[in-house]
């Protein structure tokens, strides 16, 4: 079941430069990791109890290198935190929803992750993550 958000994903051009400015308004990075399933190297700033999570392409092929060239920088994905993935993302494909992923893979700091296919999310590229249990 989902039960809130877990982050927001902002593809940014420049990882360090991007954390500065969020220092700028006193929040701190958690950590930085690169996810090599994804070609991104990712810094998560928790914001209360939601993070922010920068990505930035570590391959010219990365999705979001991609993102960025066709509309800039900006919000990427919303994360929906759920308990139990497999089943939700099952149940979402069973409403008619299109995934991208249709098995869950591995995302940063050990989660499970799938993303559903902004076609069917009113344009949003909506991620449901599961923490590692
Ligand atoms: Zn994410």
């Amino acid at each position: 079941m989902i039960r809130k958000i877990s982050h927001i994903g902002i593809a940014v051009k420049d990882l360090n430069s991007a954390i500065e400015m969020y220092r700028k308004l006193g929040l701190e990075v958690e950590g930085t990791e690169i996810v090599e399933s994804q070609n991104v190297r990712v810094a998560f700033i928790p914001v209360g109890d939601v993070r922010i999570e920068l990505l930035e392409a570590t391959m010219e092929d990365s999705t979001i290198a991609k993102f960025i060239e066709k509309k800039g920088e900006g919000i990427h994905h919303i994360a929906l935190n759920t308990d139990d993935l497999e089943s939700d993302l099952q149940s979402a494909e069973t409403q008619g929803i299109t995934l991208i992923d249709s098995k869950p893979r591995k995302g940063a700091h050990q989660t499970k992750i799938a993303f559903l296919h902004p076609k069917s999310t009113n344009g949003v590229l909506l991620e449901l993550c599961q923490d590692k249990g």
